[in-house]
C-alpha cells in the first residue's frame, strides 16, 4: 500500500480502482483560462463537469491529470473538477516542453525546488499536492532544456520519492536518451511510465523498456498518425508478450481544451473522431481486445492493475 496525494487529499493505492493515467481536465497555457476564458468556448467548465460525471458513471474512479504549469494548469479548477464530478484527481509537477526564456539560466536544483515544494507543501498557495512528477522530450530528443527538466524531476524523486511519467516520442526511441539521464541521476527504472508509448508500433523498441523495468503509458488514443486498431494490436502484442501489469491505458483527451476556430478539423469532426471521451478505452479498445481473444481477466485488470502496482513500486 502506497498513500497518494490526490486534489482533494491522500488515499490508499489499494482504492485507486479503474485508474486512466494520462488525461487532461483543461489544456491550454499558463493563465490563459483566466484572462483569455472566451478561448474556451462557452460554459466550459459546466460542459467538463458534465462530462466527468458521464466518465464516473461509466466505471472510471481515478484520473491522472497530465497538466503542468506551461499545459495551464489551474489546481483550483482541477480540485473543483474532482470535488463536483466525484472522481479521483491526482495532479502532476514538472514541465512539459514550453520553456521560457528564463530557462537558459535556471538549474536542475532550483528546479527540483519548486517541484519538491509542490509535492510537500502545496500548489499555486493552497495545500493541494502533486502526486506524480513529470518531464517531456520530444522529436529533437533530450534538448539542453529539456535535460534540465529531467534532472530536476530525477532530484524531486529522490527527495519525494513520488513515481515519474515521461512525454516521450516513441517513434524516435527517445525513450532510451530519457532512460540514460535517469540512470545517471540514479533513478530506479520501475519508478518511470513512459508515456505515448502507442505513438509507435515498434514492439521491439517498448519490450527494450519494460526489460529495464519501465511501465509503459499506451495513453494515446484515438490519437494521430498511427490509427486506434495499430495501436490496439501493439497492446495485445505486449499483453501476448506477458506485460499486461505494467502497461497504462489511457486516451490523452481533455476535457477542456481551446475552442479553436481551426479550418483543418471542425469541433464536429472532432468529435467525431472520439464521440467517448474518457470511455472511449471502455467502449471502443476493449472489445476490441476481446474480440482479438484477450481474455476477460486481463482486460478487467488492464487500467487497475498496471496503475496500481506502478504507484506502489519502491
Ligand atoms: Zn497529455
Amino acid at each position: 500500500m502506497t498513500t497518494i496525494n490526490t486534489v482533494t487529499g491522500t488515499m490508499d493505492s489499494a482504492d485507486l480502482g479503474f485508474t486512466l493515467m494520462h488525461e487532461h481536465i483543461m489544456v491550454a497555457a499558463s493563465g490563459v483560462h483566466k484572462d483569455y476564458p472566451e478561448l474556451l468556448g462557452p460554459d466550459f467548465m459546466a460542459n467538463a463537469i458534465k462530462k466527468l460525471q458521464d466518465t464516473k458513471a461509466g466505471g472510471v474512479s481515478t484520473i491522472l491529470d497530465a497538466t503542468t504549469l506551461d499545459l495551464g494548469r489551474d489546481i483550483e479548477l482541477i480540485a473543483e473538477s474532482s470535488r463536483q464530478s466525484g472522481i479521483k484527481i491526482i495532479a502532476c509537477t514538472g514541465w512539459w516542453l514550453d520553456y521560457p526564456r528564463f530557462f537558459g539560466g535556471v538549474s536542475a536544483d532550483q528546479l527540483a525546488k519548486v517541484f519538491i515544494r509542490e509535492v510537500t507543501e502545496g500548489i499555486s498557495g493552497t495545500d493541494i499536492k502533486a502526486g506524480i512528477l513529470k518531464s517531456a522530450s520530444d522529436m529533437p530528443g533530450v534538448t539542453p532544456e529539456g535535460e534540465t527538466v529531467l534532472r530536476a524531476i530525477a532530484r524531486a524523486h529522490k527527495e519525494t520519492n513520488l513515481p515519474i511519467m515521461l512525454h516521450s516520442y516513441s517513434p524516435g526511441r527517445v525513450g532510451l536518451q530519457q532512460m540514460a539521464v535517469m540512470k545517471d541521476e540514479g533513478v530506479a527504472m520501475n519508478r518511470i511510465k513512459f508515456d505515448h508509448s502507442n505513438d509507435t508500433t515498434d514492439v521491439e523498441y517498448l519490450t527494450m523498456l519494460l526489460d529495464e523495468g519501465c511501465y509503459l503509458g499506451l495513453d494515446r488514443y484515438p490519437g494521430g498518425n498511427t490509427s486506434p486498431m495499430a495501436r490496439t494490436k501493439t497492446m495485445k502484442a505486449l499483453i501476448d508478450a506477458g506485460y499486461a501489469d505494467r502497461l497504462c491505458p489511457s486516451h490523452d483527451h481533455s476535457a477542456i481544451s481551446i475552442d479553436a476556430d481551426n479550418p483543418m478539423i471542425t469541433k464536429e469532426q472532432r468529435l467525431k473522431m472520439n464521440p467517448h471521451g474518457f470511455l472511449y478505452m471502455k467502449n471502443v479498445v476493449f472489445p476490441w481486445l476481446r474480440e482479438m481473444g484477450v481474455s476477460e481477466n486481463i482486460i478487467d485488470g488492464l487500467c487497475v492493475i498496471g496503475p496500481r502496482k506502478f504507484f506502489e513500486e519502491t
